[in-house]
């Protein structure tokens, strides 16, 4: 319809309706972005203003429709231009608190510290509405906490008139600020050395404090009776995770939780390291060099020092390794040329584009608000090794995982055979337990407690293995088993998703609500987590293994028509042979998104469209499916 007006001469600019607005403001205001783009690109001025003195870009934050903003900055509108009043597009977003535009406007380079003609800056105007995220996110760009308006009031005496207070403390707290808006400085020593680099210092006490309270448990547990060590042992981890926990009181806000922290994976490597120390100097000796020829048991010693290597070795690789983050583009013509062609394809949407990355977004990618990027062929979010699982370390995650639970075996064979050999001439006498079991715990108690130890992640690892291996044999990624596939589109953006298969918040949030705040890793902090056991629950992976292992999940499920409709899956052996033997180095780092489907090489970093060789139930679904966007193209041109 537009078109065909455009092409029979049409003014483009000519005003009309009450408040006097061009077409292009009429078509922002209702937020048909495909119709937007067409007026702009038959040379619709976005920069004029209805009798309000409003442009397009103002009127299009009015919605927080953050897609049509990204649209509209792309076409070169400058990101401060003002309103009648001097309001920018910042004000006007911070004012109607949207998050997700505040940062897109920030990201932009929109000016924090601009003033309106009464003084007032962006920061005023979000205490106005009293939106955490959008606050929180002018201080993190450095907007001034005491900045005056013309009659005098700084943001703490706006919020108060406001009744504003709570989400002015809480952001500032966020940002490590206190409540009057001065720098929070921690006052033990070193602090100063500390605040140089937070994340950094934090990232890596994180990691290492766990060595410390798992040695400290352990040993305190061995060297007292079981009666006192117990106890002992549960308050000290106690009083050390409490310690952890007071530091994380400054850290930056992304990392205010310790499962936003390496402290999971430091409690991995933690146990990996003291199960390793005390295979090499108490277990390996005893077994091996002293023991008699006859109860040599070297073999299984070679097998659990092979197991360990492995082990060790496809952990940090899985740490430090880059998941697949899918390669940002170089800049912002390369951005509009990709928007162009999304809304040739009426395909711009929070499917195919993510707003944080400013990318098109690959097929079975996902965006990663731990990571803060987009992952490519995502799998899942892995706490124990404080990274992202993609398509570059999806295998060697596998292999971590098939070496740990080996190992943990092997420990525990070595473990039976030295216990039993040093138990046998160990006193029986002790408090509670029964004579044979004291006899062990007499003997070496230390080890004793780091084989339960070490058997006990047996649990989680096992769970986490079933669920891989179900998965790879299928074909699918952990989100494509818990939340079904969309072979058409990538995966949805906007849910918090996390170690083994579970959104963190909860339910996702509906598709397309446009003030999301899921993009930024930042903004909402106020979800409501499940109890402490359903968060641990999920942390651990039990979510995905009882989805996987009851048949709820896509992989699993018989019954489920988003089984029949994986175009990726080519059947067992094929998805098998896919993920085991795709050229990319077993020992080393895979070209990113390289991987191979149904023995094609595919990269998942620059695939859009379904392979073409998916099954016939799939193409039937896409050609419905472009029907569909003929359609709704009809409807709206
Ligand atoms: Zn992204
Ligand atoms: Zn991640």
């Amino acid at each position: 319809m537009c078109k065909f007006l455009i092409e029979k001469g049409a003014e483009i600019n000519k005003k009309g309706g009450e408040s006097v607005a061009t077409a292009l403001q009429w078509a922002a205001q209702r937020c048909h972005y495909y119709t937007v783009h067409l007026l702009l690109q038959h040379g619709a001025d976005p920069l004029i203003t209805d009798n309000q003195g409003y442009n397009t870009l103002h009127i299009s934050t009015f919605n927080g429709n953050v897609f049509l903003i990204v649209l509209l900055l792309h076409q070169g509108i400058p990101v401060d231009v003002e309103d009648a009043f001097g309001h920018t597009g910042l004000m006007w977003s911070a004012y109607k608190g949207f998050p997700q535009c505040v940062d897109v406007f920030l990201r932009w380079g929109a000016s924090v510290h601009a003033k309106d003609s009464q003084g007032f800056t962006a920061l005023h105007w979000a205490l106005v509405k009293g939106s955490t995220g959008c606050i929180q996110k002018l201080i993190e760009y450095g907007a001034d906490r005491f900045a005056k308006t013309e009659t005098g009031k700084t943001p703490a005496i706006t919020a108060q008139e406001l009744n504003t207070m709570g989400a002015w403390h809480k952001a500032l707290k966020e940002c490590g600020y206190d409540e009057d808006g001065n720098l929070h400085v921690p006052s033990w020593p070193g602090a100063n050395h500390f605040l140089q680099d937070k994340k950094g210092f934090l990232t890596k006490f994180l990691y290492v404090w766990p060595f410390v309270v798992l040695w400290a448990m352990f040993t305190i547990m061995a060297g007292m009776p079981v009666f006192a060590g117990v106890p002992i042992a549960l308050v000290v981890g106690f009083c050390l995770q409490w310690v952890a926990q007071q530091v994380l009181e400054y850290a930056p806000h992304d990392m205010r939780q310790l499962q936003k922290t390496p402290w999971m994976s430091g409690i991995f490597g933690a146990s990996l390291f003291w199960v390793g120390v005390n295979w090499l100097f108490k277990l390996f000796p005893a077994t091996v060099l002293w023991a008699e020829p006859a109860d040599s048991h070297l073999l299984l010693n070679v097998l659990f020092a092979v197991f360990l290597g492995l082990t060790a070795y496809f952990y940090v690789l899985c740490m430090v390794e880059d998941p697949g983050f899918v390669p940002k583009l170089s800049g912002i013509a390369e951005q509009r040329a990709v928007i162009d062609e999304l809304i040739g394809l009426w395909k711009f949407d929070e499917a195919n584009f993510c707003v944080t990355c400013m990318i098109r977004t690959p097929l079975r990618s996902k965006h990663c608000r731990r990571c803060n990027r987009c992952v490519a062929k995502h799998d899942h979010h892995c706490p124990w090794v404080y990274n992202c699982v993609g398509i570059n370390n999806h295998r060697h995650f596998f292999l971590y995982l098939i070496n740990l639970t080996f190992g943990v075996i092997a420990y525990d064979f070595i473990s039976y055979h030295y216990l039993s050999s040093v138990s046998s001439s160990a006193p029986d006498t002790c408090n509670i337990l029964a004579p044979s079991l004291c006899k062990i715990v007499n003997a070496d108690a230390y080890t004793l407690i780091l084989t339960i130890w070490a058997s006990l992640q047996l649990t989680w690892v096992g769970m986490l293995l079933f669920v891989q291996f179900i998965q790879v044999t299928r074909g699918m990624t952990t989100y494509e088993n818990m939340f079904g596939i969309d072979p058409h589109s990538a995966a949805s953006l906007n849910s918090a998703f996390t170690s083994t298969g579970a959104p963190l918040a909860g339910a996702q949030p509906p598709s397309g609500a446009p003030e999301g705040g899921a993009h930024g890793g930042h903004g909402h902090h106020g979800h409501k987590h499940g109890g402490f056991l359903k968060q641990w629950g999920k942390l651990l992976g039990v979510d995905a293994f009882i989805e996987t292992a009851t048949g709820r999940g896509a992989a699993t499920g018989a019954k489920n028509k988003k089984r029949k409709t994986n175009p990726y899956s080519q059947g067992c052996l094929t998805n098998c042979k896919d993920f085991w033997f795709d050229p990319a180095p077993v020992f080393g780092r895979r070209e990113t998104g390289a991987a191979v489907l149904a023995g094609r090489p595919v990269n998942w970093t620059e695939t859009y469209a379904a392979p073409s060789l998916m099954d016939g139930e799939g193409q039937r679904g896409r050609r419905g499916r472009s029907g569909g966007y003929v359609a709704v193209a009809g409807e709206e041109v």
